[in-house]
């Protein structure tokens, strides 16, 4: 079978109260990055974060940190756009990665594009009451068609996120119109605990959007269940040709104590070589997702 893309998600917005090993400031990314990409992952996804934990989306540190990176560690860049604060038109909501791309060694691989629009209010479990009620990810497909033009215009790879199967449909539609390039590279984007907004982090939710991915396309598609354990996923994932995209990021996955995103990124792999899977290499990751050399920074080192 493939070869296993593994993606570190390596904070997202989480806590280090949760775990002190969550990274937050340029510094801790840079290290975790190289940590994650000697256990063999070949993606990185990171949020700009202040060191107090709040979200920092200037292109600054985006900046800092992808240059930072690429001087130590040929890993992938999946940097976020910060999409919750979304109240924001297109072009300032694509700023941070129109400043990334004014030098090769600042820009990233992929920029995210959501396709589509969810309620993302808090749930809690406990109390069975909403913490927030008014929190919308909002992509008009105007939006998207916007982001898909300019990242289509840097070369960059789109990456391509699916809360539920009316985001896949709008995907597909996308594909259809020559928009969305192939082969796509599709990140099913399930949801536990405190997050309802996309299909739950079971064997149905994800079967039920593996049913639904594009048929006759050219597509990839990798897993993330944000907020809940994704392990409980791993094995059927893996033996279905998919990939893993998985970190402190998403979950604090304490059942298997105080882990760091590089230990997480080794469970995964050691399950996968169990299974017959190797994890990929960047160049096998580029290869297998169609990334071209030129135009990122990944290959100037
Ligand atoms: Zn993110």
């Amino acid at each position: 079978m493939d070869k296993i893309i593994i993606e570190a998600r390596i904070n997202e917005l989480a806590s280090k109260d949760d775990n002190s090993n969550v990274p937050l400031v340029p510094e801790e990314i840079i290290a975790d990055s190289v940590a994650c990409y000697n256990e063999g992952a070949s993606v990185l996804h990171y949020h700009g974060r202040n060191s107090d934990g709040t979200p920092n989306n200037s292109p600054e540190i985006y900046k800092e940190v992808n240059s930072g990176i690429r001087n130590v560690c040929p890993i992938l860049l999946h940097p976020s756009l910060g999409y919750i604060a979304n109240d924001a038109s297109a072009e300032e909501r694509f700023f941070a990665i129109e400043e990334m791309m004014k030098k090769p060694g600042t820009a990233p691989d992929f920029a995210p594009m959501d396709v589509g629009s969810v309620n993302v209010d808090w749930w809690d479990p406990k109390s069975n009451r909403y913490t927030t009620t008014d929190l919308i990810y909002k992509n008009s497909t105007e939006t998207l068609m916007y982001f898909a033009d300019r990242i289509n215009h840097y070369g960059l790879k789109q990456y391509l996120v699916t809360w539920n199967v009316s985001f896949t449909r709008q995907l597909e539609a996308f594909m259809k119109m020559g928009i969305v390039p192939e082969p796509a590279y599709i990140c099913i984007c399930l949801t536990d605990g405190i997050c309802l907004s996309g299909h739950p982090g079971t064997p149905e939710g994800l079967s039920a959007q593996i049913q639904f991915m594009p048929k006759n396309r050219d597509i990839i598609w990798t897993v993330v269940n944000y907020k809940g354990n994704l392990f409980k996923l791993t094995e059927m994932i893996i033996n279905a040709g998919g990939h893993v995209s998985i970190g402190l990021g998403d979950y604090h996955f304490k059942e298997y104590g105080i882990l760091s995103n590089a230990e997480i990124v080794a469970m995964v792999v050691k399950q996968a070589r169990d299974l017959g899977r190797e994890p990929a290499t960047v160049e096998e990751t580029c290869e297998i997702l169609g990334i071209e050399p030129t135009g990122n920074g990944s290959k100037q080192n």
